[in-house]
């Protein structure tokens, strides 16, 4: 049984890493080492192969696989915009409910290695994750994460950095980090919106330009503090098609801001994490997300389009997609709660092991998300979602 996940073009390999699955990784090892005898380098190939073997390898163990999950905060204080911060107060109580209750913080890396090597066990590992760079990571995240001996990963603009902006930590800050366990990693060089075309810019040109940008800011990650990890994290969380494509042919996986836990039906170029701040992270919401669990997906795709992979980039013309969810039974399917950014819950409709969702309206122009989620039992949450990004209809993004 060969299952698609409707993202990314992995269809060949798939091929390849499921008969690897079957074949007890015979297979699997034989494409590594051919790979790499090769001289591609060796761990670019080794996480890309990874995540496509558990990506298969997870359906067929249903939940078998533990599920990682990837926390996102951005500042650390009480006194930055609220939205994006989360108090230091409750920032240490997450930790310490991570450590109560067991959890295993690890790198981000090691997180995506031993996505495969936990096979058949229920570890409950976490990554920490913030966004930006800010000064508050290093004055008020990093002395409880280094209390308690903990790795994270700081998602940096590299521009601030080199420009010594306010509220932003320094290179000399997160070289420190990163002797103590940080992961620093690529968030662009500016923060801009990746998937915005400029006036008059062709694809070729656009493609030039953010592969240039990406580019630059691992180089400069790399000189500042000799880590080159080519994981991004997609400012504002915001890709498309042409976006994962490039960040595929570049060997890089990316990281969006669409919730829920590392699951099968996730391209290693559109992964998830919980983002945190503003209304989010209250003690019981945090303790629901990270014990969540990849809801057992086995393709997503709209309904206008079952055979094409979807793109989060939806066309001016349509700012009502058609989600159709596959899942494992008919008995989950009719488990599957949804909910649409600004409409609150959704209908779904139920056909089998088929759920389709059906929005009452259009999703707003900008971000917006649909959440879907089922009881897994013993007070956990199986989770997806998929996020969509539009402009309106006069092709124009709403201002920030
Ligand atoms: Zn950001």
């Amino acid at each position: 049984m060969l299952i698609r996940a409707n993202y990314g073009k992995r269809e060949s390999i798939s091929v390849v890493i499921m008969m690897a699955y079957k074949l007890n990784t015979v297979i699997f090892v034989g494409v590594f080492v051919e790979k790499w005898k090769k001289g591609k380098e060796m761990w670019r190939t080794a996480i890309n192969l990874i995540l496509k073997w558990s990506i298969c390898g997870c359906l067929l163990m249903g939940n078998s696989l533990q599920a990682a999950v990837v926390l996102q905060y951005h500042h650390v204080s009480d006194e930055t915009p609220a939205s994006t911060s989360t108090s230091p107060t409750l920032f240490r109580e997450h930790m310490a409910y991570l450590a109560q209750e067991g959890y295993e913080v690890v790198a981000l890396p090691e997180l995506l290695a031993s996505y495969v090597s936990t096979e058949g066990q229920r570890l409950k590992q976490v990554a920490i994750t913030f966004d930006d760079g800010y000064e508050s990571v290093y004055t008020k995240a990093y002395p409880e994460l280094r209390k308690r001996g903990w790795p994270f990963t700081v998602f940096v603009n590299t521009k601030p950095l080199d420009e010594h902006w306010k509220g932003f930590a320094s290179w000399k800050q997160l070289r420190e980090m990163a002797a103590n366990g940080a992961t620093i990693a690529n968030h662009t060089t500016s923060h801009d919106h990746l998937i915005r075309r400029l006036d008059g810019e062709t694809e070729h040109k656009w493609r030039q330009r953010v592969k240039e940008d990406l580019v630059l800011a691992e180089k400069r990650i790399k000189q500042e503090t000799g880590q080159s990890h080519r994981i991004l994290a997609y400012p504002f969380g915001e890709y498309d098609l042409s976006l994962m494509k490039l960040l595929e042919s570049l060997g890089f996986v990316g990281f969006g801001q669409h919730s829920g836990p590392l699951g099968s039906i996730h391209s290693p170029q559109a992964l998830p994490r919980f983002p945190f701040g503003g209304h989010y992270g209250g003690i019981s919401d945090f303790a629901q997300k990270v014990s969540s669990l990849p809801m057992p997906v086995e393709s997503v795709s709209l309904k206008a389009a079952p055979d094409t992979d979807i793109d989060p980039l939806l066309p001016i013309t349509d700012s009502r997609p058609s989600l159709v969810l596959t899942v494992e039974s008919e008995a989950l399917a009719k488990g599957i709660n949804c909910f649409a950014s600004g409409q609150g819950r959704v209908q779904t409709q139920v056909d089998n092991h088929q759920v389709d969702v059906v929005l009452t309206g259009a999703l707003p122009a900008g971000r917006s998300r649909i959440n879907c989620t089922a009881a897994a039992g013993k007070g956990r949450f199986y989770w997806f979602s998929q996020p969509f990004f539009r402009p309106n209809e006069q092709g124009e993004w709403p201002p920030e």
